[in-house]
């Protein structure tokens, strides 16, 4: 990857769909997804879509499923096929891997993805994933990601996903509470900790813990910087510039909507190129030897 010729790094990029046809999730779920979030460009982008899409952007993503095989009882992509996939296009795309907090295999899987596959960072999704991400039994997973020195990414507050449905299919947004991170982080100081997107409801919660913790980060996706409630803007411009990405959640939120509505916020010029590139470039390692 050459650095000095990207733009952007959007570090919050969904791949739906693999190259034998199936998809992240089951139909009611992608069906109640694209109505709540009124997506009319390609809903469910393979690897290769995602990559093309990107490269004609000057802009490099972060990739990834969420392996939610027990919680949702359908089968996930593979991780490892996405990460040797995205390395047949490593000039624009930085694969993530995915475990299922509920497999005894997990932690073995985190190493081998890392070791045979490239893995430079993990996703997980706690309300859809269905795990308390702060129960001890689950440390073990942190443990192996901070030994690997790459960063795990959670999704927190509101998901678009079982809105709409009836007992929003049974996806508790609970699990999702960022403030359930905050002892991760605390006890696992050298572990890079990144709460995806605004977190509502809990948006104060989340720039509480980015600003007392220095290995915690918030990527901004899956919300139009449009719709940033103040204080988040005023912490993106100011105490947390160093601590905040830019994220779309392609396919749900396009990177060209995202940035043309982040481009009429009031965040100064010089925090810009932060948010776009440099924290991610530091994050993610890409600078250098880690
Ligand atoms: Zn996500």
């Amino acid at each position: 990857m050459n650095i000095a010729e990207l733009d952007a790094i959007d570090f919050h990029v969904h791949v739906e769909q693999d190259a034998h046809g199936h998809f992240a999730l089951d139909r009611e779920l992608l069906d109640a997804s694209a109505r709540y979030f009124k997506a009319d460009q390609d809903r469910t982008p393979t690897v290769e879509a995602i990559a093309a899409h990107y490269r004609e952007r000057r802009t490099a993503a972060v990739v990834f499923t969420v392996d939610a095989t027990t919680a949702l009882g359908h089968p996930a992509l593979s991780s490892e096929e996405i990460a040797d996939a995205a390395a047949a296009h490593a000039d624009v795309l930085i694969p993530f891997g995915s475990v299922d907090p509920h497999d005894a295999g997990a932690v073995r899987r985190i190493r081998s993805l890392v070791r045979d596959h490239g893995v430079r960072g993990f996703k997980f999704h706690p309300s859809l994933q269905a795990f308390e991400p702060d129960d001890r039994a689950h440390y073990p997973l942190y443990e192996a990601i901070a030994e690997a020195g790459v960063p795990a990414l959670f999704h927190t507050g509101q998901t678009g996903i079982g809105a709409g449905l009836p007992g929003g299919r049974g996806i508790k947004l609970r699990y999702s509470d960022p403030m359930l991170l905050d002892d991760v982080a605390a006890d696992f100081p050298e572990l890079t900790v990144v709460l995806a997107h605004p977190s509502v409801p809990w948006q104060d919660a989340a720039i509480s813990m980015a600003t007392h913790k220095a290995n915690v980060h918030i990527d901004l996706s899956g919300w139009s910087p449009k719709y940033f409630p103040p204080q988040l803007v005023r912490a993106v411009g100011g105490l947390l510039r160093h601590k905040v990405l830019f994220g779309s959640d392609y396919p749900v939120l396009t990177p060209d909507r995202w940035r043309a509505d982040f481009d009429a916020l009031d965040v100064k010029p010089e925090v810009r190129p932060l948010v776009l590139k440099e924290n991610a470039v530091r994050l993610l390692g890409l600078g250098g030897p880690r």
